[in-house]
């Protein structure tokens, strides 16, 4: 959407610029933990896993920010069963929704639903959104990941049954370093969109109070399609 867009457009140049730096700044952060890692935890060294901790976080924050560096770089658009992606990304959190006492339910659609899409961009998207839904739900939950096809359009829901969101913080979803979480970075969401409008497709939220929340991804369905 145009609103989305403008939040982009924001980040600009120094947006960037930012990106440039977080990338250069990513390769000694790693060597740096690796180092710390050596001197090794404990009694020994009782703030080397403070010390890990503060690195992971950093490198946390460059990660989600660097999503949004590479659509400019090497694409690998290719043509995807959406079933398969899904599949893939849905084992993959199983055990991150256990550790929180929640559960993941995806279940494939009987036919392909094919997407022209750069696979690991559109996975980055949907760990997002569960990793979200995960975390709206401190008391544990289902997670449920639905794929709907159709042409032209292909449609993604991922739901909770988490503390949702106040109507009024709605259109503030997606704003770089929106977060109300104390370990949040407010950069999942931005590079979700941005991911999303890279391929042609919109998201949109609903919530309730108290009730849970819906994250809904569309998307062109690939020319190719046969549903
Ligand atoms: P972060 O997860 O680091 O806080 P995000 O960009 O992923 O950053 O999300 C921004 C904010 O949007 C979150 O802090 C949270 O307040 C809200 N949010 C996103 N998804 C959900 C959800 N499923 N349920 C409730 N709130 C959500
Ligand atoms: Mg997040």
């Amino acid at each position: 959407s145009l609103e989305l867009t403008q939040k982009w457009e924001k980040l600009g140049v120094v947006g960037r610029l930012a990106a440039g730096i977080a990338h250069e700044v990513r390769n000694p952060l790693t060597s740096v933990k690796g180092f710390v890692q050596l001197l090794g935890e404990g009694e020994a060294n009782p703030f080397a896993g403070i010390i890990l901790d503060e690195l992971s976080r950093i490198e946390l924050i460059m990660d989600e920010f660097l999503m949004l560096a590479k659509p400019h770089q090497e694409t690998e658009m290719r043509d995807y069963d959406l079933n398969e992606v899904l599949h893939e990304v849905t084992q993959l959190l199983k055990a991150e929704a256990h550790m929180h006492g929640s559960r993941i339910r995806f279940r494939k659609t009987k036919n392909p639903v094919w997407v022209n899409c750069e696979a690991k961009q559109i996975k980055q998207v949907i760990i997002n959104f569960v990793k979200n839904a995960i975390e709206a739900m401190p008391d544990g939950g289902t997670v449920r990941v639905k794929l709907i096809s159709g042409n032209p359009t292909v449609k993604v829901q991922v739901s909770d049954e988490g503390v949702g969101i106040p109507a009024d913080r709605l259109h503030r979803l997606g704003e770089p370093f929106y977060s109300n979480k104390e370990k949040g970075t407010g950069l999942g969401l931005m590079t979700s969109y941005k991911i999303i409008e890279n391929h042609g497709g919109t998201i949109r939220f609903s919530s309730v109070e108290g009730e849970g929340t819906m994250a809904e991804i569309e998307l062109p369905c690939s020319i190719l399609a046969n549903n």
